[in-house]
């Protein structure tokens, strides 16, 4: 039987990081080593399969934006829709990786497994975590029944719905929040401890043909996040409907309450138009919606990934 190949995309962030001294764990550059050299500079990963390896940009994760999403949606469904690949592994910057992952489980829902990996140390550090994260979202990516975006990092494997970056230092820097994790992975073996995310079948030709005709210089929504907290004004959001924004996502407190001044200047901007949603700005929970709402709520989306459900529903009414 033919082996099946996995398809590792290289996107750069720290685990492509380079820093001048191996003790410095801070002052490094995130993108700067190529996905062939991560990949060769690891033997065991010769051991995982069959693999492919591409770099679709080489950027530090807090710099993403809609156009590199696009592109990789791009090479992601191109090579899941190869009958011979049978996953694809992203490295990528822990700053925005959750973003990433959200949007490509939004516009590809797949059926084949698609991991995302990072570090949080360079790959010139003493004592770097990139390589077993790597092995293990190689690890992974060729389990039997895997499907769906998932992330891997420290053995703990993650839903795109639920990942969330909750450390800014430490190795194990991500968390599924309430739902908890879906597997760990352990000396290259999965225990799974939950279902794999839902899938929708037959969506890639859609998607493909969605990023298409976004890819033709179509403006993105404008969608912007105001928070709630003590003493906040309407100023940030008037500001942002003079500017023209199409959406607005408030990270209120608790469950989803606002300031009344922030409140009064959403409800201001929702009655002319702006599509507005509340979530919150606790790391856990949701925002739970009551009848008397008159702000509709995220749905249990954080405030980013509740701006990336704003902007695709903006895009998709745009169509219509
Ligand atoms: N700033 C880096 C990035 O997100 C941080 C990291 O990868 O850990 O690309």
């Amino acid at each position: 039987m033919q082996s099946k190949k996995i398809v590792i995309l290289g996107t750069g962030g720290t685990i492509a990081g380079r820093a001048d001294s191996a003790s410095d764990n801070l002052g490094y550059s995130a993108a700067q080593i190529g996905i062939d050299q991560l990949v060769q500079a690891i033997p065991a990963l010769a051991a995982a399969g069959d693999l492919l390896v591409e770099q679709v940009c080489q950027l530090d994760s807090k710099d993403m934006d809609f156009d590199v999403w696009l592109r990789l949606a791009e090479r992601t469904a191109h090579w899941l829709a190869q009958d011979q690949v049978q996953a694809v592994v992203v490295t990528h910057g822990t700053d925005t990786l959750e973003e990433t992952a959200y949007f490509l489980q939004s516009v590809l829902s797949p059926s084949k497994p698609v991991v995302l990996t990072c570090a949080m140390r360079p790959a010139s550090s003493l004592l770097t975590d990139g390589p077993q994260n790597l092995l293990d979202a190689l690890a992974v990516a060729g389990h039997p029944g895997a499907q769906g975006v998932v992330a891997v990092c420290a053995g703990v494997v993650h839903s795109a719905l639920d990942v969330q970056k909750v450390h800014s230092y430490r190795l194990d820097a991500f968390d599924s929040g309430d739902a908890g994790p879906l597997a760990y992975v352990e000396e290259g073996q999965l225990r799974l401890v939950r279902n794999w995310p839902e899938t929708q079948g037959g969506r890639a030709q859609a998607a493909m043909n969605n990023i298409a005709s976004w890819a033709v210089g179509k403006a993105w929504p404008s969608v912007e996040i105001v928070m709630s907290h003590a003493g906040a004004s309407a100023a940030p959001v008037e500001a942002l409907v003079s500017a023209g924004v199409q959406g607005l996502v408030a990270a209120g407190t608790g469950n989803g309450t606002l300031h009344h001044r922030l409140e009064a200047a959403l409800l201001q901007a929702q009655a002319t138009g702006v599509r507005v949603l509340r979530a919150s700005r606790c790391a856990n929970g949701r925002v739970l919606p009551k009848a008397t709402d008159v702000i509709a709520d995220s749905e249990g989306l954080s405030p980013v990934k509740a701006r990336i459900a704003l902007m695709l529903a903006l895009m998709a009414s745009s169509k219509a």
